[in-house]
């Protein structure tokens, strides 16, 4: 495996030029791609284009997963798989292809992952006369429990499910996520968030959650709200939060507590739809082993054929003979020192910058879509 620790130096010094004059124009591109459409004249300061994001989630994305694999863990190999999603993007054709390792844990997949869940369930659920959001949870479980954990519930809210269409005669329409966060002192939450179709459903599935777990789930623990404009993009979002919070407010990427989530949902289906389906080939481009990107627009030079290199330092992916940049993505200092700790081992910053965290590692984090 390759690791630049080093570039050649007419790479560095090439590049400079290109990400001045970037910076000059606001990280506007020539070309025709519909973010540059979008954005032009606007304040694309704090706006980054697709192409940025992607950088951006893939420059923490690849020391995440380098610290994965670093745990020796039965996923290492597909952890390393994550640190090579995308490392060149191929020019040809105006159109800019890449290969992708469709984990779960890639940040730059889940973008896409998250991009195409929303778009497919959003009209769905837009049909729906009163969708609610419904949090149900049990107590938390150690490592060793997790898996069995998820299992029973599973199991649970597939009979629930069933016992209120034929106990009850009110079936349950309903978008389900399984998600699991880590808690301090080696304890995790597997929980689930849905967007039900009505109130009425929420609540009888509320009331029968507490019902079947009478040892497990207590009132406080569980949620029913109606749903706001949010609540579709907080389902979809990525399923662990990576970066937790200490009890002294430092964050941090608990990456052993991270590992252990991510064996505990392999093979698992984690977004499904209850009561209703998608059709079979969205389903599978948002929760299938591989996922199919289709090429997008090249930004630049889109006559020629390049080949784009990533090239960790310079949070960019680079074309070596020219040592052109192809985002002109900038990552802030507070990102670089995040990233940086990560890569240490420690993953730790201090939460005095907030903003900080909002800004750069919230987006990248969770994932979202429009981009
Ligand atoms: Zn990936």
């Amino acid at each position: 495996m390759t690791i630049y620790t080093k570039l050649p130096l007419g790479a560095r010094v090439a590049a400079t030029p290109e990400r001045v004059a970037e910076k000059v124009s606001g990280g506007a591109k020539s070309g025709t791609s519909l973010d540059t459409l979008a954005l032009a004249g606007s304040n694309t300061k704090n706006r980054p284009n697709l192409l940025e994001k992607r950088a951006r989630a893939k420059y923490l994305s690849r020391t995440l997963a380098a610290s994965l694999a670093r745990l020796e863990s039965p996923l290492e190999k597909s952890y390393w798989n994550t640190w090579h999603c995308a490392s060149v993007i191929e020019q040809e054709g105006g159109k800019l292809t890449s290969r992708y390792c469709s984990n779960r844990w890639c940040l730059v997949c889940s973008r896409i992952r998250t991009a195409r869940a929303i778009n497919a369930y959003h009209p769905v659920i837009e049909s729906w006369e009163s969708p609610h959001f419904v949090t149900l949870t049990l107590r938390t479980v150690t490592a060793g429990e997790l898996s069995e954990r998820i299992e029973v519930m599973l199991k649970a809210i597939a009979a629930i499910a069933r016992s209120m269409r034929t106990t009850h005669r009110l079936s349950l329409r309903a978008l389900r996520k399984l998600e699991v966060t880590s808690r301090p002192g080696g304890l995790y939450h597997p929980h689930f968030h849905l967007i039900v179709e009505s109130r009425e459903q929420a609540e009888l599935l509320y009331d029968l959650w507490l019902a079947w777990h009478p040892e497990l789930a207590s009132r406080e623990g569980q949620d029913v709200r109606p749903c706001n404009d949010r609540s579709l993009v907080e389902l979809a979002k990525y399923l662990t939060k990576v970066v937790a919070k200490t009890e002294e407010g430092k964050r941090i990427i608990p990456v052993v507590e991270l590992d252990t989530i991510f064996q505990a949902l392999k093979g698992r289906k984690t977004l499904r739809p209850m009561g209703f389906k998608l059709s079979k080939e969205v389903e599978e481009s948002i929760e299938g082993e591989k996922i199919e990107v289709e090429a997008s627009d090249a930004v630049k030079r889109v006559e020629e054929t390049v080949y784009w290199e990533w090239i960790q330092e310079m949070t960019d992916w680079v074309d070596r003979e020219t040592g052109e940049c192809l985002t002109g993505y900038q990552p802030g200092e507070r990102f670089v020192a995040f990233v940086e700790g990560v890569e240490e081992g420690s993953g730790a910053i201090e939460s005095k910058g907030e903003s900080a965290i909002t800004a750069e590692i919230q987006p990248v984090i969770s994932a979202m879509s429009n981009g």
